[in-house]
């Protein structure tokens, strides 16, 4: 139809206003016709065209005018190359067309894909973060039991640890399908810069340590103590950074250096962060590559991660509005240099207490009032580790399987707390929320949810819905003591900081000491260290430390902290 309008326009415009060309340059205004159908309506349309503006010449323009269009045999030859122009002109726009249609089609496969992706990860860190939490709030819970012999102890930091890590390596690729959906938001809250650092070197220390490197911390005068930044994103970058500077360096030292200067809007800093090592160095080639995810060059068979680590690193600084620059040459070491814009701290900025991390509650202090908690929870491992968090603490708990029952114990029992899950069947931990802050009383009530989401959206959504707080699972129990406090205004007792078991810094493993030991104790050393079964391989320390105290206590170090393939190289030398 739009083919036919096309051509009977053309036609028309020959009549007037154009006249004055009489039978003069005949096909003039049926190319840009044909042309135009073609690119609308493809192959079908641009030959009907062509076909009907041939018959329109043939046909009518006798009938219509004194001066016909085809009067000779060369008036014929201009209609053939007239039809086979329009063909190809059809053939060029249906080519183009089906292009686009095929684009289009790929652009909508590619955002479905990408939305799957996205609430794939967003329910696999769910269903990965969920048991985790037991696995790290069990343990925790347990070491902090002093009936607990302490190889039992030692045992659960092993296991405790181990969570740790795997939950690191959950939360990388976490971030990374973030990143790449666009969810990445940042919060920015006053932090402890000094005391970050601090925790960084000390974590960051110990693995240099199994690895005779030197690790340096070389600060100026004027980088901050306090400042207003994305603490966890800060850290995460600190932490990659200097983690993999250890992880490809093999004999020397990490410097991480640390100074800042005004920056250019006001009431801001430039952090200056330089991570240097005397490591294996990454050719000019390989370093325009490693920023992008899931990029590992040949690193000489050293320790390798996810290939995310530096991806991630790269996208936070620059989201942050900072950037990212890498000196290296092969084999001379390298320097990861950042510079990150955060803002002054103010006066009166109150910075989290991280003090409290690791101790452990003995109780309710004297002279509080009675306080009831509700687990609104369906998984059973969490509700009875949250129902010993809070009894341990000496509070009063009840427990409602969903958010339907939570409503009704809400009802008949008044608690001045919801710890409130928010994945659950029958009605869900937002709709509870909604619902019970529309009831008599439910507003003052003070609800937490607790979320194995990583999104933002998720979280935006938790404090709509009426939630006051929000904890993250995996939880340590320092945060749900420090929630409770921070909300009912309850005050707990606690115990000085347990030490941490086992010694803290270890003497160094000497071959000599090793070798002295008798050959089949040497073997089944080896052999347990192979299995990776750590009953197995603290027995056979067992038996070592009745022959040398000393050396079983340093083999211990390393065992507890994993370190065995250091064990393993020793024993080998
Ligand atoms: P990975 O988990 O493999 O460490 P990263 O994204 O952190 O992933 O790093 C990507 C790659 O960049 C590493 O596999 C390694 O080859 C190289 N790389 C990163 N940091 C260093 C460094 N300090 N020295 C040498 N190579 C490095």
């Amino acid at each position: 139809m739009v083919a036919v309008a096309l051509i009977i326009t053309a036609a028309a415009l020959r009549i007037w206003p154009l006249h004055a060309l009489e039978s003069r340059i005949a096909w003039l205004t049926f190319y840009p016709a044909v042309t135009i159908a073609a690119l609308y309506g493809g192959i079908f349309a641009g030959l009907t065209g062509a076909v009907l503006a041939c018959l329109i010449i043939f046909f009518l323009w006798p009938v219509l005018s004194p001066t016909p269009f085809i009067k000779d045999y060369a008036d014929w030859l201009g209609m053939a190359v007239f039809f086979l122009n329009c063909t190809m002109i059809s053939g060029v726009a249906e080519a183009m067309r089906r292009a686009k249609t095929r684009a289009k089609k790929a652009q909508e496969e590619a955002e479905a894909a990408n939305k799957a992706k996205s609430n794939f990860l967003a329910s696999m860190s769910h269903e990965l973060r969920t048991p985790l939490n037991a696995i790290l709030g069990f343990s925790s819970l347990m070491r902090n039991d002093s009936s607990i012999p302490e190889e039992q102890r030692k045992t659960l930091d092993i296991i405790n640890r181990s969570g740790e890590h795997l939950l690191n390596l959950i939360n990388d690729v976490l971030d990374m399908a973030k990143v790449e959906s666009g969810r990445m938001s940042i919060d920015i809250a006053p932090i402890d810069l000094g005391e970050m650092v601090r925790d960084i070197t000390d974590l960051m220390s110990m693995r240099a340590e199994e690895k005779n490197l030197k690790l340096l911390l070389d600060q100026s005068s004027n980088f901050p103590r306090f400042v207003r930044t994305d603490g966890i994103k800060l850290r995460q970058m600190l932490i990659n950074l200097v983690g993999n500077a250890v992880k490809y360096t093999e004999k020397g030292s990490i410097i991480l250096r640390l100074s800042s200067r005004p920056a250019e809007a006001i009431d801001s800093q430039l952090l200056i962060i330089e991570v240097e090592d005397t490591g294996i160095g990454i050719s000019a080639e390989d370093q325009s590559r490693i920023f992008s995810p899931f990029v590992q060059v040949d690193t000489h068979g050293l320790q390798k991660g996810t290939g995310l680590g530096l991806a991630i690193t790269k996208q936070y600084v620059e989201f942050m509005g900072g950037r990212i620059s890498l000196v290296s040459a092969q084999g001379r070491g390298s320097i990861f240099r950042v510079e990150l814009p955060v803002i002054k701290a103010e006066e009166g900025d109150e910075i989290t207490d991280t003090a409290k991390k690791n101790r452990k509650v003995l109780g309710l202090a004297p002279g509080q009032p009675e306080f009831r908690i509700l687990v609104v929870e369906d998984e059973v491992v969490n509700w009875i580790l949250l129902q010993r968090l809070i009894e341990n603490a000496g509070l009063k708990v009840r427990l409602a399987k969903n958010g339907a029952e939570g409503i009704g114990v809400f009802e008949a029992w008044r608690p001045h707390f919801i710890w409130m899950d928010i994945r659950m069947d029958i009605m869900d931990g937002l709709e509870a929320t909604r619902r019970i802050r529309k009831l008599d009383g439910g507003s003052e009530v003070k609800i937490v949810a607790l979320t194995a989401s990583v999104f933002k959206e998720e979280r935006d959504n938790i404090l709509a819905a009426g939630a006051d707080d929000f904890i993250r699972k995996p939880y340590r129990p320092e945060e749900i003591y420090e929630c409770m406090e921070r909300h009912l205004k309850v005050k707990f007792l606690y115990e000085d900081a347990l030490p941490d078991s086992g010694n803290k810094t270890a003497a160094d493993l000497s071959y000599e000491s090793l070798a002295a030991l008798p050959p089949e104790l040497k073997i089944e050393l080896s052999d347990a260290v192979v299995s990776l079964e750590a009953a197995r391989i603290n027995e056979v320390i067992g038996r070592i430390s009745e022959l040398n105290p000393e050396l079983g206590k340093t083999l211990l170090y390393y065992a507890d902290r994993l370190s065995y393939t250091k064990i393993l190289q020793t024993l080998h030398k």
